[in-house]
This record gives structure tokens, sequence and C-alpha cells, in this order.
């Protein structure tokens, strides 16, 4: 008995000839039933043969391979003289390896299955697949809305091994929603070049970054009127950085036994003093005398945080990051005055984050997780721009796998 085309596959206008099964895949010829010159509509066309296509369907019942064979035609029409491939309207375009009705299906099945459990499930191919769903991506990322945008941060990841600039991409997103407005590459200013055009319909009034980049100037020129500000988020991470640093230069003159010492404690300057255990405490206090250096460094991290759970308005923040900065370069710490000096600088953009009621890039630490995971899996991509499109997609996946 011959299925019905149209509700199981949605394709019309074609007649099943024959069937033909295997142990795993079912195979359809497949015969068009009507010709139409595709300019003028005229019925009564000649036609030509071209060749046999094959294309897979929706899987239908244990049956998860179905195919689908019929003969594609060049036409000929009378009446407007013009000679032309025949359309195939169960095709989203004339190569398409698939209906679009299975195309539907992977895009839906995409958002719950890895690429190769598709590949495995439907029998096609992984690049296929990959190639299907960028398609998908890139004409859904193509325009995104910005009228409405108010903050923005931008944000540069790593996502190579390197350190060269290919190895990095520039993100901007809206504070608010999460969107992901624009994924540039490599970093610094060059990086923003197509995010220009995307906001300038915006009404961007706050933009948080990180301290140590480039965009200041690129913000201040382009949008004069929005704010500036620097956040807490970005500021620690600054602080850690520095941290990193003075235990680098502390170690490299270190006797062994103090290496030994200091070995694998790595973790505990980069944890907040309320997470550590115990011994690690008692070792920190040690350290301090042991090691003054490194043991001033952590205290200043600590009392840049203190700052930022204990003042309440920007004015007291202001004299706290004075009087830190202050103190700061009075213990000599090279690393330590040069954070003082930054801290000083960016006064301005670092308060802004009382005067915008806290506005943060936290929501940002959220999606450097989902980036992280992404970037796990994106080793086998090798795709640069499918990567990208994935990145705007992020908000949307979850990536947590349930069971
Ligand atoms: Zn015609």
């Amino acid at each position: 008995m011959p299925v019905n085309l149209y509700y199981t596959q949605k394709i019309r206008g074609f007649q099943q000839q024959s069937v033909k099964y295997t142990a795993t895949s079912v195979k359809f010829s497949l015969k068009r039933t009507k010709f139409q010159c595709p300019r003028c509509g005229f019925a009564n066309v000649t036609l030509e043969p071209i060749g046999h296509r094959c294309v897979h369907g929706e899987p239908m019942g244990c049956c998860h391979e179905v195919i689908f064979e019929f003969m594609t035609h060049r036409l000929y029409c009378p009446r407007c003289k013009a000679r032309k491939i025949e359309h195939i309207p169960f095709l989203s375009h004339p190569w398409s390896r698939m209906t679009k009705s299975l195309e539907r299906t992977v895009l839906e099945l995409r958002h719950h299955m890895s690429i190769q459990a598709v590949t495995d499930y439907l029998h096609l191919r992984w690049h296929t697949i990959k190639e299907l769903e960028k398609k998908h991506l890139k004409k859904k990322f193509s325009r995104i809305q910005t009228a409405h945008i108010k903050a923005i941060g931008i944000d540069e990841i790593h996502v190579g091994r390197g350190m060269q600039n290919q190895q990095f991409l520039t993100i901007v997103r809206d504070l608010e929603s999460g969107t992901v407005i624009h994924v540039g590459d490599g970093k610094g200013v060059s990086a923003l070049a197509g995010a220009l055009k995307k906001l300038k319909k915006s009404k961007l009034k706050i933009v948080t970054m990180d301290m140590a980049n480039s965009y200041y100037t690129w913000i201040s020129e382009n949008f004069p009127k929005a704010h500036i500000v620097f956040d807490h988020f970005h500021v620690i991470k600054l602080m850690n950085d520095k941290l990193d640093l003075v235990r680098r230069r502390v170690t490299a003159k270190m006797d062994d036994l103090q290496k030994k010492q200091l070995k694998g404690l790595r973790f505990i300057f980069l944890k907040n003093k309320e997470d550590l255990p115990e011994d690690a405490k008692s070792i920190l206090r040690n350290m301090r005398g042991d090691f003054q250096e490194l043991g001033d460094a952590y205290m200043f991290k600590e009392a840049l945080r203190t700052i930022y759970m204990r003042a309440k308005t920007s004015y007291h923040a202001k004299i706290a990051f004075h009087r830190w900065s202050k103190l700061a370069e009075e213990t000599g710490v090279p690393e330590l005055k040069t954070m003082a000096r930054t801290v000083r600088d960016k006064l301005d953009g670092i308060v802004s984050f009382w005067t915008f009621h806290h506005i943060s890039n936290a929501k940002m630490e959220g999606f450097n997780n989902k980036i992280r995971w992404l970037i796990r899996q994106a080793y086998g991509f090798r795709d640069r721009e499918y990567f990208k499109l994935k990145i705007y997609q992020l908000p949307e996946i979850s990536c947590v796998k349930q069971i």
C-alpha cells in the first residue's frame, strides 16, 4: 500500500512507484505527476531528463534511513520559450540532500542532541548536519534588534591554544537580556568593527568592560553619551592576575625548600578567604611572615573585595579606593603599585558601578561558563564561523544535559 507522502513527509505532487526495503533502510522511487513552467506557469512543457536524485526523508517507524529517489528534468516551455531546471518544492535548495521536513526535524533534534548523536540516529553525514545548522543560524542572527539596548558588556575570550590575536574573540552583549550582539575576531578595537553598525540605533548609556583593554577610546569616540563602568567582576579579575604575577616572581627567587612549601598553594590565592579550609588559612598566616610580598598582595586583594561588600554609596567607595591605592603604593610591591595606579586612573569608571546600581557583567560570568563548555566541545569543529554562530545561540542553550 502506498504511503501518504504528504502526511508523512510533506511531499506533494509526486507518486510512489516502488519501494525497496533493506535491514536498516527503505528506498522509495517517486514520480512527479504535474509539471509547470517555473517562469510563466504553463503546464504543457517538454521534459528532458537530467538524472536521478536521492534525498533523505523523515524517519518512518523503526526505519530511520528513508530515501527518496526521483528523476530530475530540464523543462522547455513552448509558451515563454524558457529552458529551466524544474523546481522541487520539498527541497529548500536545488542541491539539498534532505527534504525540508527532515531539515526541520534535524534542527529540532539539535536542541537536545549532539551533532554526532543526530548523525547516528538519522544516518546522515556529520558535515551535512553541521552545514544545515550553520545556514540556519546565519539567517537567524543576521539581524539583531538593538534599538532598545541601553547597556552593553564587552569581553574578550581566549579560544585557542596560543596567545596570538587570532586566538581571541571579542563578545558584545546586551546586559539586560543577555543577547549576544556581536562576536568579533581577535581583540582590541579592530574586533569591534561590525559592532558599530549594529549599535547605531541603540540608546547606549552604559558600557561595562575589562580595565586592561583598549575599548575606552572607541566608546568615547562613537558613543560620547555612554558611561563606562568597570564592574566588580573585572576589577577583582585584574587584581587576581596581579596576585598571580607576584606569586610567580616570588617563586622564581626561592630556594628548593621554600618552593616545596609554596607548591600547590596557588589555589589559595585565587580563592576567597571565607571559602578556604582551616589548614589553608593557617598556611596563609605563616606565609605572611615568610613571603612578605605575597602576603601583602593577598591582603590587598581581600581588602578590595571588602570595599565591594561594604561600600553603600559611590561616595564611600571613592574614599575607600583612594585609601586602598595609597596603602597599596606604600607597600613597594611593584605589582600592587601598578594596580594602585590603574585604580586611581580608572576611578570614575570603577565608582560608576555604584552610581548605576551595581550594573554588572556578572551575568557574563554564567555566560563565560557556557563559553568554556562550548570551547571544550568545539575542539572538533575547526570551523570558526560556525563556532561564532554557536556563541550567538548560547543564551538559549542549556549546557547542562539531563539524564
Ligand atoms: Zn513558460
